[in-house]
Formats: C-alpha cells, structure tokens, sequence
C-alpha cells in the first residue's frame, strides 16, 4: 500500500480528517469479501453467465425464466451473506462524521447490515420484486423459493427491484448521488471497476467540483489514471481498517488521527 516516499494510507486519512466530508462509491468489489462474487474476472459472474443474455432488461422481457437462474443464484449468495470488516469499517467512520454518505451500485443490503445510515441504491436493491406487467410489489422474501420463479398475484413473472442493462437509474437515487458527488470533499471509491454508465461518471462530477478522489482497489481501474488522486492498493477490508486505525482517537494501538497540515 505504498507508493514512492510518502505513505498513501496517511496522506488518505490526513485528507478525510482535514475535510471530514467524505463520501464513499461502492461496487461489487465491497461485498467479495462477503463471499459475493463480482461481475468481472475468472471468479466473477459474467464468466458464467453472458451480460447480454442474463442482465439486460430485454433479455428478462424476452426469457423471464432464464435470467431468474442467475438472478435465483443472485438472491441465494446474498441471503447468505454478512457485511465484512469493509461494510463495518464505513459505518463506523460515519459515526465517527468522517463519511455522510455510501453511493452503492451493489444490490445485497450489506451497508445497512452493517449500520451505515444514510446508503444510496444506486442500482436498486433485492429485497424487493415488481411486477413489470400491474407495478404491483412484493417482499422479496415473501415470494421467492428457492428453485422457483416468483409470480405476480396477476399470473406475471416478477422482478426484482434491481436496475438491469437497459433500465434507468432511479430518479431520486440519481439526483442524491450526483448532489453528494457535486459536494463531497473526499470520494472514496471502493471496489468497482467504474465501467458501468452512470455509476462510472460519479468520479468525474465530484473531482470537477474539486474533491479529492481516493480509490481502494488491489487492480488499477479506468479511473486510476484519470480521476484517482490516491490509489491505495489493498483489499477494501485491509485498506479501511488502516484508514480507521488512523482516524479513531483514543485507540492506543495506532497512530493518532492526524490533524491540520
Ligand atoms: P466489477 O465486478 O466490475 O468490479 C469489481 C472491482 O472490485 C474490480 O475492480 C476488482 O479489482 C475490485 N475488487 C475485487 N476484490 C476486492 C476487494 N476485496 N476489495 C476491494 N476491491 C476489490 O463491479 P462493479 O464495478 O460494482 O460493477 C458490477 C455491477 O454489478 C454493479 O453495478 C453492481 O450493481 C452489480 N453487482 C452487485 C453485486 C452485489 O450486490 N454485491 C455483486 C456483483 C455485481
Ligand atoms: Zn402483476
């Protein structure tokens, strides 16, 4: 986690706690940890299931029951999973007033598991369904079965609350996470390969209005040599530990939090 002379871990925590505004994006990096799979790479979803052919909302339009093998296997990982030590580490510098808000592109629940507060869908969430055909919702865990399709009261196969390929951002979940992104001083940009639109642009509107751009990461990212003023190359568990060590007061076993310049 260290990159020339100076310690980036200290240079990070020196920003968050001189601005004290911070807000964190989060992908699906966050959750691994938790035993959730990513989208990308040997381990991740796309390599078992094709983007176009699973996770668009064409694709669920046209074969509803096809894309429910991965959504089913999607529901099933994340009903099982717990926040890690990363989830807990970002609702604990909440309390602390170092982070006001987590801006999430993941759909498993694990920031309010862990206590963080105020938590932005971007791209919705599992615990509910819709029916696509009457709007009509449902409880998640109210309607499904594992091994079976869920079907609206009306006869509809339904949905989950979650934003496919094809489907737009919930409005107000867009208009709060591009309000936070236009007033953060520090973005903490955690575990997301930033190449999903218009989670990927969040970066950019927050570095423009003059944040501080902080990614955690162990691979370089599109934004790495763009937007990134810290690249702080670790697991987000690891990294938000280190981050929290140099931030909490009063905790004997680390390094004060530093203060002024
Ligand atoms: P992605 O799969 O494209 O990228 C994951 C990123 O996390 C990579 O850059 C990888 O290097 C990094 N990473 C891996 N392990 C990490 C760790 N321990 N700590 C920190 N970073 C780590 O994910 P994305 O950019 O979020 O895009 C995928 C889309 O799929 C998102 O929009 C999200 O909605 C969805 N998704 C959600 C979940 C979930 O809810 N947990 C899981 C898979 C996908
Ligand atoms: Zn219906």
């Amino acid at each position: 986690m260290r990159a020339g002379g100076s310690d980036p871990i200290r240079e990070a925590a020196r920003l968050l706690a001189e601005r004290r505004n911070a807000v964190a994006l989060t992908g699906a990096g966050i959750s691994v940890e938790s035993g959730i799979p990513s989208f990308r790479g040997a381990q991740g979803m796309w390599a078992k299931y094709d983007p176009m052919e699973y996770a668009t909302l064409h694709a669920f339009m046209q074969h509803p029951r096809k894309v429910w093998e991965m959504l089913s296997e999607m529901v099933s990982v994340c009903g099982g999973a717990a926040p890690n030590a990363a989830h807990k580490g970002l609702a604990a510098l909440e309390k602390l007033g170092v982070v006001r808000a987590v801006i999430t592109q993941n759909v498993d629940g694990l920031h309010q598991a862990a206590g963080s507060r105020r938590v932005i869908e971007y791209h919705g969430n599992l615990d509910e369904l819709i029916c696509v055909y009457c709007w009509k919702r449902y409880l998640m865990r109210e309607r499904w079965t594992p091994g079976a399709v869920p079907l609206c009261d009306c006869g509809e196969i339904l949905k989950p609350n979650v934003v496919l390929f094809g489907e737009s951002i919930p409005w107000l979940a867009q208009e709060q996470a591009e309000e936070e992104a236009r007033t953060c001083g520090v973005l903490l940009v955690i575990g997301t390969s930033a190449q999903v639109s218009p989670a990927c642009d969040i970066p950019g509107i927050a570095k423009d209005a003059g944040a501080a751009v902080v990614e955690i990461n162990p691979e370089p990212t599109s934004l790495t040599a763009s937007a990134t003023d810290i690249h702080l190359r670790g697991s987000a568990s690891d990294v938000i530990r280190h981050l929290l060590k140099e931030l909490s007061p009063g905790d004997e076993a680390s390094p004060s939090a530093p203060s002024g310049h």
